[in-house]
């Protein structure tokens, strides 16, 4: 095989890969990179966007699972020595070991968008900011307000994490192979404060996936039927004085922390 060749995308690793330059220099000018700023990168592929971001900041840090396009890279390395190419599964990899203050930048494969993104959230102490291609409907989500239809559990516990901005959606014949879907980028710059402790966050995450577990009924309901103590969700809904009737859907952010907070004291 010819290794100056590229290697043929694989499908079930989400491997639609960018060929416009124009969308790279786009993604890079959204993350304000400066020449000290430390980058993780999942996902570099055949590396269109690893060099620019190379070019553009102090220090980069790309984690490829797929081997072939692992050794592909490494071959064309010793032209950027600010880089660290790591043969890994970015769900495994431990992303608490990079520095603080470590700015994400990735085209992610969609397969996997949103559990990445929720382990990056996770760590987000590490990550003041983070620009993210994914999927536009996944874009619409995460950036969906109360009372539309795309506001739901993804919208509650990313924007409770981080501030949202849907940055510009990319066409389909910015990538070879093109997605079936399309796709978008995101700004995610995270928040440094965290209004529930680590515990409390937990209670948090269950509480907001019980309420959208029927988005039709009202929210008291939905949660009786996963199990919450009716009485105890009317009575915290009354001292919100938040009416009894609401949908899930309709409640914002602050509220639902409100409501954690009122249950579980
Ligand atoms: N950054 C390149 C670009 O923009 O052209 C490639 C982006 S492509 C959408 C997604 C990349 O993520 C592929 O290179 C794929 O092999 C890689 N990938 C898929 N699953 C991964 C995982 N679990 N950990 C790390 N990389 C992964």
């Amino acid at each position: 095989m010819d290794s100056s060749l590229p290697p043929a995308a694989i499908k079930r690793l989400g491997q639609n890969f960018l060929i416009d330059p124009n969308i790279v220099r786009k993604i890079v000018a959204l993350a304000e990179l400066t020449p000290t700023d430390t980058v993780l990168e999942i996902g570099p592929g055949r590396g269109i966007l690893t060099e620019a971001l190379c070019r553009a900041s102090g220090h980069v840090t790309a984690i490829e699972v797929d081997p072939r396009l692992h050794a592909f890279l490494t071959e064309r390395q010793p032209q950027f020595s600010n880089l660290t190419l790591v043969l890994d599964d970015a769900m495994t990899y431990p992303v608490e070991q990079l520095p603080i203050g470590t700015i994400v930048v990735a085209n992610l494969p969609y397969y996997l968008s949103t559990p990445l993104l929720f382990r990056l959230l996770d760590q987000r102490d590490h990550f003041p900011r983070m620009v993210l291609m994914l999927q536009d409907e996944v874009a619409d989500r995460l950036v969906a307000k109360p009372g539309s239809s795309d506001y739901g559990v993804l919208s509650v516990m990313a924007q409770y994490a981080a501030e949202i901005t849907k940055a510009f959606r990319v066409s389909a014949q910015c990538f070879r192979p093109r997605p079936q879907v399309g796709s978008a980028v995101v700004l995610l710059k995270t928040k440094p404060q965290r209004a529930l402790n680590q515990e409390k966050e937990a209670k948090f995450a269950a509480l907001v996936k019980a309420a959208f577990a029927h988005r039709r009924k009202t929210l008291i309901n939905s949660l009786k039927d996963q199990g919450y103590d009716q009485k105890l969700v009317a009575a915290a809904l009354e001292a919100l004085a938040l009416s009894p009737s609401l949908r899930a859907e309709i409640l914002s952010i602050e509220k639902f922390i409100e409501l954690t907070r009122r249950i579980y004291g």
